[in-house]
């Protein structure tokens, strides 16, 4: 069995505890020590428990914490060796960091790790794929739009995360400057609801058990709107889905072999 949550998703900050038999990992940390450790309650886990952090990419919504947390729990954090750069730059100081290289899979204890590379405006931007007892977990938020590689990666996943970060209308009649419009509805931007939804339709097989739809817009979007193209994708299918929100993240979804 996989299970896995967010603790809050998000453009204010994201994380994701995954677990598979003793294992758990967070995927990004961008809430600082006390707040993370609220959300890891709610979930009957304690920061001391988490045995490892991958890192996305150094944007401050998914590293903000991960210094904090790195430090104090001596946790290893993998990430790929633009975002260790980008942190560098920035003299975001992290402990314990290894890097990975993004084609290569490797193992974090119960779990393989495969990371693939996402078109977003970071330095060396990656997402994961997450397998362990014969089941995988995929992960995407922060891409700017789904390439050929991407869809590869994901495909056969017992569960997905998918960015579902805006609805193309209200970000193009809402009130974000031109600029920064332009930045996220761009290639190296963030996925609207209709790209998520395409990528989810082609990815949606038997295999297909939970999906949770994360990093909403709090302006461009709704969870309605998400809800209603979930709804529309799975159908009747038995695929439970949950929207993860800023404020309280998600509850456990399962993976069962
Ligand atoms: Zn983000
Ligand atoms: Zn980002």
């Amino acid at each position: 069995m996989i299970r896995f949550a967010s603790l809050g998703s998000g453009s204010r900050g994201n994380a994701l505890l995954v677990q598979a038999g003793r294992t758990r990992l967070l995927i990004d940390c961008g809430f600082g020590p006390r707040v993370l450790a609220q959300r890891l309650a709610r979930l009957g886990v304690v920061p001391e428990q988490i045995d490892a952090v991958l890192l996305t990419h150094e944007h401050s919504d998914h590293v903000a914490g991960v210094g904090a947390l790195a430090k104090r729990f001596c946790c290893p954090v993998y990430l790929s060796p633009g975002t260790r750069r980008a942190l560098e730059r920035r003299q975001h100081a992290v402990p314990h960091l290894r890097e990975f290289e993004v084609s290569a899979a490797f193992p974090i204890q119960d779990f393989q790790v495969r990371p693939y590379a996402v078109p977003h405006d970071a330095a060396e931007p990656t997402q994961f794929v997450l397998d362990a007892e014969g089941l995988s977990l995929g992960i995407l938020t922060d891409a700017g739009r789904v390439t050929d590689a991407m869809r590869k990666a994901l495909a056969g996943c017992a569960g997905l995360m998918l960015e579902f970060n805006h609805d193309a209308t209200m970000l193009a009649n809402g009130p974000y400057p031109a600029r920064l419009k332009n930045r996220i509805a761009g290639g190296q931007g963030h996925l609207d609801n209709d790209t998520a939804s395409d990528l989810l339709r082609q990815l949606h097989r038997g295999s297909l058990q939970a999906v949770l739809a994360a990093h909403l817009s709090e302006t461009n979007n709704h969870p309605a709107q998400v809800a209603k193209q979930l709804g529309e994708v799975l159908g009747d299918n038995p695929v439970a889905w949950q929207i993860a929100s800023q404020a309280a993240g998600s509850d456990w979804m399962t993976l069962q072999g």
